[in-house]
């Protein structure tokens, strides 16, 4: 089912379900339900609001989880591999080497490489696969992701270049149950004195105040940290492995951001149902496999 098996990514995409669920029923059957009969329409809409952006929430998860988020198609190439891997080596013992000898003022020079990653294909000698630019293997799921951003357990996928927009709005939709659940929290709180509840109330209530704590800060950061990937079209093993780029990036922000939503109307940027239709790249005739990105 899962396109990649791990006990410890099952349970996490299990868990990141239940929270949502949770979220959302204490939220709205104990939190915004609570002494609050005789409030009417606007309370409802609140509520509804809130269980539409849990269904998106889910549709974006498990939409991300399902997707193949890129795995570079393997061919039988005529590639001696073996060559590859003691060049490859040879390459890692000298840049080992030049790590120690780096000076400070070799940073800049760092925008190099990931210039020629934009065009350059590569082989990988793990999966032994010939992979077009901006595609890096998985550790976890031992294949080559095209524009692969990195291995999440919550989604228990990779994240690439086909459910990046899924991963993306996921983040989001999140966003927004975390801040809706900490302001229903807050005006519970303020009614509290006047309207007492029950002992489970009080439990679940408290569970809640604990998982919004909790994912205040890890789902914020992580927004943070994919708008600014979107922006600067850096993906987060780019971003580690040759940092922030220095300078804007060439591309507009429209056409940055319609690379991960895809063409067609703006509405439908934001619903988890449509994905940027980037087709497979086809690799050129003159193989010229001289840079190795692993
Ligand atoms: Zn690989
Ligand atoms: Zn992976």
């Amino acid at each position: 089912m899962f396109r990649y098996n791990d006990t410890s990514g099952v349970f996490a995409y299990i868990l990141s379900l239940f929270i949502t669920v949770y979220t959302d029923t204490v939220t709205v059957y104990v939190v915004l339900e609570h002494g609050a009969e005789d409030e009417g329409m606007g309370r409802k809409i609140v509520c509804w609001v809130f269980h539409f952006f849990c269904l998106l929430t889910f549709i974006a998860h498990t939409r991300a989880s399902f997707t193949n988020p890129g795995y570079v198609t393997k061919k039988n190439l005529n590639i001696d591999f073996k060559e590859h891997r003691e060049k490859e080596e040879e390459m890692r013992r000298q840049e080992r080497d030049k790590k120690k000898k780096r000076k400070k003022k070799e940073k800049e020079k760092e925008e190099k490489p990931f210039e020629l990653q934009l065009t350059e294909w590569t082989v990988c000698t793990k999966c032994e696969s010939y992979r077009p630019p901006r595609a890096h293997h998985c550790k976890h799921c031992n294949r080559c992701v095209r524009r692969m951003d990195h291995h999440c357990h919550w989604i228990n996928n990779c994240v690439g270049i086909h459910n990046y927009k899924f991963f993306f709005l996921f983040v989001c939709y999140s966003e927004v149950l975390v801040i809706g659940a900490g302001l229903s929290l807050i005006w519970d709180w303020r009614r509290h004195k006047e309207v007492p509840d029950d002992t489970l109330d009080r439990v679940l209530t408290f569970g809640l105040f604990i998982i919004d704590a909790l994912f205040t800060f890890f789902v914020n950061g992580m927004l943070i940290s994919q708008i600014l990937a979107v922006l600067c079209n850096r993906t987060f093993v780019e971003v580690k492995r040759y940092g922030r780029p220095v300078g804007k990036p060439k591309e507009s922000k429209m056409s940055l951001i319609t690379a991960v939503c895809g063409r067609g109307p703006m509405w439908l940027w934001c619903l988890p149902f449509t994905k940027a239709r980037i087709p497979d790249p086809i690799p050129p005739s003159d193989i010229a496999l001289n840079q190795f990105i692993v």
